[in-house]
């Protein structure tokens, strides 16, 4: 048996490790190379294997950097199948297509400028028909369900507490006789996250793979109250102040959390006078996102959250707004009154956050508060590191605004939690090695782990490593470990009882018993359902084209 380590080796983005044994191909994450990390020999679109030899991709997390080129996987020929959590297999739903769109539309956009130039045009990476392709091959299984893959092959996936659905994945693979156990970590969360259930331990492994990206640090104390403290006094601030509120979030993930704490706040009456203010998520993927969230709450969320949910949806109060077209969002930067405006990207280096920062950061009373990580060279890092100007659509913005930096936020395992997580691997595995990290970040979680007396290696990309020839020298053949009963006979056997008709008369009984009421609101209301349902039927149609 042996690995290669195909992304994510010596840098962060890109995840992908190729597993071989007994001429089988097993994959585990096939995500986006960003930034700096598309400038290795692979480039932005190549693979170091056929795809069409892979015989399954095992994915730990919805994360696009462990995700992403999926669609480019399958494009290239892959026909496998692709096993994740359910909750992931729904996240997918919405990220790659949003993927596709962004591939699709940047390609658009360079062919114009090619065509003006007599150039040869370009494909983009991949298209929306590439991600229908790749949806139709994920299979979602439940937390700690033992599915057999194949008479070698057996994995399990245990929630890893870093995004709803988020994984670490233990594989079991006999080969001639004897099994051994990997374990690959995915992104590790921390404990005390909202919503979602702290990280699990794997309790045995030969082989692992492990995440290094705060190998470097630890993060400051960060338990749920002291998280929802500081954001709750940094919302008191800022509703004194009395402008906007902006805040730059993720789409998924980060957007329900600040959601799930701002609906917190307003019932046990936190924040004082929060509960006037009007909350705008300005995002269609965030939307979506909520949606996801609402309905993969069994498994997924911890118990603060399940509470909350049995008086509805987590995430929905009386004052928040969910804006999906352009107008709509437009229209939020000229009504009047204070408000929260939440929107995208999280680093602000695209989306809809652009417009807002551009109508409130020269506004002395305003506040923008950052509540993730802000890599080097975004414009997040630059007003977080004090930024007096900004420019922002050709036009030099002044920055009087407040800015906030909440950096307890993070969804990434600090230092100690990562020494944690491997040390309650029992005994020590073979060999460890370290991928998902920058250079210093790699090297001081390497020098920790060794120092407890673990064999680590940090692989470089491309490299390959033999772990197993079947079996060791003085080894009896006989397995060294056993792989645990599957629950489930086969992957092809899990079905779904799909429950779409029943929807669908819900909708209908809303639509008839809403048209007998002649009111300006209910008939607004029937307006943005009307565009709803016909943007959902034209979203479908073309799912399954
Ligand atoms: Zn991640
Ligand atoms: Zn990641």
């Amino acid at each position: 048996m042996k690995i290669k380590f195909c992304g994510a080796a010596k840098m962060v983005t890109g995840s992908c490790h190729l597993i071989e044994y007994a001429n089988k191909k097993l994959l585990v994450d096939c995500g986006m190379r960003q930034g700096q990390d598309t400038k290795t020999e692979l480039g932005e679109d190549s693979f170091p294997f056929d795809a069409a030899s892979v015989d399954a991709v095992l994915l730990t997390h919805a994360h696009i950097d462990h995700s992403g080129l999926l669609p480019l996987l399958v494009k290239k020929g892959f026909s496998g199948d692709i096993i994740t959590t359910e909750a992931t297999s729904q996240l997918c739903t919405i990220m790659l297509p949003d993927s596709a769109n962004i591939q699709e539309y940047d390609a658009q956009l360079e062919n114009k400028k090619r065509q003006r130039a007599g150039k040869k045009l370009i494909e983009p990476l991949y298209t929306m028909q590439d991600v229908n392709n790749t949806l139709k091959l994920i299979k979602g299984v439940k937390y700690d369900e033992t599915v057999k893959l194949s008479d070698e092959v057996t994995v399990r996936f245990k929630d890893a507490g870093h995004l709803l659905g988020s994984a670490s994945v233990e594989i079991w693979i006999t080969e001639d006789g004897a099994t051994k156990t990997l374990a690959f970590s995915g992104d590790i969360g921390r404990a005390e996250r909202p919503i979602i259930c702290d990280p699990k331990f794997i309790e045995q492994a030969d082989y692992v793979i492990m995440e290094s990206t705060y190998g470097d640090r630890n993060h400051e104390a960060g338990t749920n109250d002291e998280k929802e403290a500081q954001l709750a006094s940094v919302l008191r601030s800022a509703i004194a102040r009395g402008g906007n509120i902006v805040i730059p979030s993720f789409a998924i993930g980060r957007t329900q959390e600040l959601l799930y704490y701002i609906k917190r706040f307003i019932a046990n009456n936190t924040v004082k006078g929060l509960e006037k203010i009007p909350v705008y998520v300005d995002s269609p993927l965030g939307i979506e996102a909520t949606r996801v969230y609402e309905r993969s709450a069994d498994g997924y969320y911890d118990e603060e959250a399940m509470e909350l949910r049995r008086e509805g949806s987590p995430f929905d109060f009386e004052t928040v707004n969910f804006t999906r077209t352009a107008d709509e969002s437009k229209l939020i930067n000229v009504t009047p009154g204070q408000k929260i405006i939440i929107a995208s990207s999280g680093m602000c280096d695209a989306g809809r956050i652009r417009h807002h920062l551009k109508h409130n950061l020269y506004q002395k009373n305003a506040t923008v508060i950052f509540a993730g990580y802000q890599a080097v060279g975004t414009l997040g890092r630059l007003l977080v590191d004090g930024a007096e100007k900004v420019k922002l659509f050709g036009e030099e913005i002044r920055v009087n605004a407040v800015i906030e930096h909440l950096s307890v936020f993070s969804g990434h395992a600090g230092r100690n939690e990562l020494v944690d997580w491997v040390s309650a691997i029992t005994p020590k595995p073979d060999r460890v090695f370290l991928v998902h990290g920058e250079e210093e970040a790699l090297d001081m979680l390497a020098e920790a782990i060794r120092s407890l007396g673990y064999n680590v290696t940090v692989p470089n990309l491309l490299d390959e490593v033999v772990l197993t020839d079947g079996r060791k020298d003085g080894e009896p053949e006989a397995p060294s470990v056993q792989a645990p009963a599957a629950d489930v006979e086969s992957v092809e056997e899990l079905t779904h009882e799909y429950k779409l008709v029943e929807q669908m008369e819900r909708i209908l009984k809303l639509a008839e018993e809403m048209s007998f009421k002649k009111s300006p609101d209910v008939s607004l209301k029937l307006d943005i359902m009307e565009n709803d349902l016909a943007a959902f039927a034209d979203k479908w149609e073309k799912m399954f084209e």
